[in-house]
């Protein structure tokens, strides 16, 4: 099956991930084009497989049992980009660095916030990627995606219901394939001096260099996680190679090589930050497979 496409068959998607954890998925496929993505789901359908989409797998928990039937690896595929005036068309595999390396290129404003943000633009449409004050919902216009049935439909910006990273994409078996960003003319010096500000910025809060999938809870509505987590005294503490970053506690990290070690490490910031400040930390990483490392292709 799927011979005819980039595939790699029992694919440890510990080398899909940012997080460098995960068990094997049965198969890998990268689409070269959109037209091999609707073949690939064609395929996939005929053969009763599911499908599970995954753009550079940033923001991702793959579980140690790896994933059954098909992954659609979107990151190094799809990656077509072009700036029409004050819009750029990306295609979904396109890395937000790139696409806000084109954006400073053209002298647009409006993406300089993404591009430290190390995703491709599907995935962070889907999650309504954001940082220092900027997020996806401002910039996209329109976006095209892909049923699994083939089907394919242009979605505006206001048919997306984005909310704090999160997107009406969620959830759904819609892959997202092209999308549209609204940005304006702006002063290519200024573009380039505030994207390095936030790399800056970033490269002395984050654990940049330590495998993570960037903050791992969303913001807790009127609470900062990282402050949480820090009162609580959790930074540095740890379950076997996964340990709360000692730079940013909002940040959980991979040393190891046990996704279960790192959802229990989840479970147990979750409970005692609960306990000691009545909050309640919910995931902003998704998490993906089956436990255990029991598997058959
Ligand atoms: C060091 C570091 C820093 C980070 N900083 C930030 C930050 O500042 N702000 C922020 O918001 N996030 C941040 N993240 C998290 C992550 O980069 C974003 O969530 C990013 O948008 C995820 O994109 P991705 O392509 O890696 O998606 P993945 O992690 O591969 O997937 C995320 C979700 O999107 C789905 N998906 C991916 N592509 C598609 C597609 N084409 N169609 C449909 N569904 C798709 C997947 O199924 C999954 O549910 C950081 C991560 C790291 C490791």
């Amino acid at each position: 099956m799927f011979e005819r496409f980039q595939t790699v068959r029992s694919a440890p998607m510990k080398d899909f991930t940012t997080l460098r954890l995960g068990g094997p998925a049965d198969w890998l496929i990268t689409p070269r084009s959109a037209l091999e993505l609707k073949e690939i789901l064609s395929e996939a359908g005929d053969n009763a497989l599911p499908v599970t989409v995954i753009g550079q797998g940033s923001n991702l928990l793959v579980l140690d049992g790896g994933i059954r039937g098909a992954v659609v690896r979107m990151a190094r595929g799809l990656t077509g980009c072009s700036v029409l005036e004050n819009r750029i068309v990306a295609e979904a595999g396109t890395m937000m660095s790139s696409v806000a390396a084109a954006a400073a290129e053209a002298g647009l404003t409006g993406l300089e916030f993404a591009s430290g943000i190390p995703g491709t633009v599907g995935g962070g449409v889907l999650m309504n990627a954001g940082a220092y004050g900027g997020e996806m919902s401002q910039i996209v216009q329109q976006v095209t995606v892909l049923g699994h049935d083939g089907q394919s439909t242009v979605l505006k910006s206001d048919e997306l219901s984005f909310g704090y990273r999160c997107s009406a994409l969620q959830g759904r078996e819609m892959i997202v394939t092209q999308v549209v960003f609204q940005l304006s003319k702006g002063d290519k010096r200024e573009i380039r001096e505030r994207m390095n500000d936030l790399k800056r910025r970033r490269a002395e809060k984050q654990p940049l260099n330590v495998p993570s999938a960037g903050s791992t809870f969303k913001r807790p509505e009127g609470y900062f996680a990282a402050a949480l987590i820090d009162q609580c005294g959790l930074k540095g503490y740890a379950v076997g190679g996964a340990s709360v970053s000692s730079l940013h506690a909002g940040f959980l990290v991979n040393t190891g090589e046990s996704a279960a070690d790192f959802l229990e490490l989840m479970c147990r910031v979750q409970r005692i930050v609960q306990e000691r400040t009545g909050v309640w930390l919910e995931p902003e990483i998704r998490i993906l497979g089956t436990a255990g490392s029991d598997f058959s292709t």
